[in-house]
């Protein structure tokens, strides 16, 4: 991996942010705000010189971003979410500030917004922010000051999408002083560096737990990272439990009620590939213009071309669209602690956003969209990378046929719907 500090810009350059011009954050809260730029300013400095070697380097077990953790720590942005006596900034608006951090995390690097912020500080970090009292106490600081790197383990090689106990093959099982958890989890970001692992385990009668695992408790073996085609640098691993002990005082919520939890921190994790999906959109949208304005074909410029503005003004509604989705469903989580139905909405929204302002960017820089770097002269092109990387946001954390179930559920009642 690539030296933080020690990093020169990418080849191409970074295009204009054609967001400042077409988009106003004026009904944002200035914590928001706030938060927003300081995660621009951060993205800026750390990211973009190095992110064309973090979205195109093929995962290793040595390739956790550990730098890039670093500087998000010393930066202040794990702080952003939570409530002060853990050693967060205790913002009013906090849902909505960490949203508005991962768009400008994934205008960069897509991966490393859902590896150390979705995963770390929303699927865990918000998971522990609503534990008893004892596990807040002794693991959420540890997060905040960006100590330990977390992990949230729900899915299996035969149990993903469909996480009910009766598919689930992890077993905990109880023990004196604790449970011992066997079996299989699958596609677990972060696991490779993982400290602390949360996991959805099945226990007799079809009930489920929620347990907080130590790995260096012992018991637990990490394989090697998936081969993906995108989000490289979001490290994911099977993790196998033998024998592995976990003490009563690392259950979190009552043994039986673990799925309710992992669905709870997964709905925030929805908004989250929304903003996600945004950010990418964002970025394809500006190197297309970029490049729009500056190529000429048959003796002009293709902004010129009435049928590719018309495509990136109807791109600029989608992206205004997805953005105002994802933030108001952060501000009614702020509000209200449950914002399903928009969840739901902005996960789909952005993330199909994403895929299709990528796909139509390639498509009118033509080669120059499609290509990673040009043989002859080094210069190097994203595109392709953010194109690679949009498709698994209409996939994972709920895949966007589940999001529609969400909210048809809501139209029709459950009695229809199933
Ligand atoms: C990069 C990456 C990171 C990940 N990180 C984590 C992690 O940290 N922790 C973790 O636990 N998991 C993680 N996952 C797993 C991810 O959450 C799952 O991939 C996702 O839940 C979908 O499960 P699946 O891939 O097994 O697809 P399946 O469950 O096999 O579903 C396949 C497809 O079936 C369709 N489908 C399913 N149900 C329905 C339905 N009811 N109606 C219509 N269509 C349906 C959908 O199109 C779905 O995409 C990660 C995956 C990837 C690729």
């Amino acid at each position: 991996m690539p030296n933080v500090s020690d990093t020169k810009p990418i080849g191409s350059g970074v295009p204009p942010r054609r967001s400042d011009q077409i988009w106003s954050d004026a009904h944002l809260p200035e914590d928001v705000k706030s938060a927003a730029r300081l995660a621009r300013s951060f993205a800026e400095q750390h990211l973009a010189p190095i992110a064309y070697e973090l979205n195109t380097t093929p995962e290793h077990r040595d390739n956790f971003p550990h730098e890039v953790f670093s500087a998000m720590r010393d930066a202040g942005l794990f702080a952003i979410p939570f409530s002060r006596d853990v050693g967060g900034l205790g913002l009013e608006h906090p849902t909505l500030a960490l949203l508005v951090v991962l768009e400008e995390l994934a205008y960069y690097s897509p991966g490393i917004a859902s590896a150390l912020y979705d995963a770390q500080i929303i699927l865990v970090g918000q998971t522990l922010a609503r534990a008893e009292p004892p596990i807040r106490k002794q693991w959420l600081p540890r997060i905040v000051r960006g100590e330990i790197v977390a992990s949230f383990a729900t899915s299996e090689p035969d149990a993903s999408t469909d996480l009910s106990a009766r598919s689930m093959q992890t077993i905990a099982t109880r023990v004196n002083g604790g449970w011992q958890i066997d079996g299989r989890k699958r596609w677990i970001t972060n696991a490779v560096a993982a400290d602390i692992i949360l996991v959805l385990a099945r226990i007799p009668d079809e009930e489920q737990i929620f347990l907080l695992v130590e790995t260096a408790r012992g018991g637990v073996t990490i394989g090697d990272p998936d081969i993906k085609m995108g989000n490289h640098p979001q490290l994911t691993s099977d993790i196998v439990f033998e024998n592995c002990f976990v003490p009563d005082s690392n259950v979190i919520g009552e043994p039986g009620s673990g799925l309710r939890s992992a669905l709870s921190a997964l709905m925030l994790g929805r908004i989250g590939i929304g903003a996600v999906g945004v950010g990418m959109a964002q970025a394809a949208f500006d190197f297309a213009c970029d490049h729009m304005t500056r190529r000429t074909v048959f003796g002009k410029e293709l902004a010129r071309f009435q049928h590719w503005q018309f495509t990136f003004a109807d791109h600029a509604i989608g992206i205004e669209q997805a953005r105002s989705l994802y933030q108001k469903a952060g501000d009614i989580f702020d509000a209200d602690g449950n914002a399903e139905i928009e969840a739901a909405m902005a996960k789909i929204t952005g993330s199909s956003l994403a895929v299709d302002v990528a796909r139509d960017a390639i498509q009118v820089c033509g080669a120059s969209g499609f290509v990673r770097s040009i043989g002859a002269t080094g210069e190097q092109r994203a595109l392709e990378s953010i194109y690679r990387d949009a498709k698994i946001g209409e996939i994972y954390e709920g895949a966007n046929e589940i999001q529609k179930w969400i909210i048809a559920r809501r139209i029709f009642g459950r009695n229809l719907t199933g």
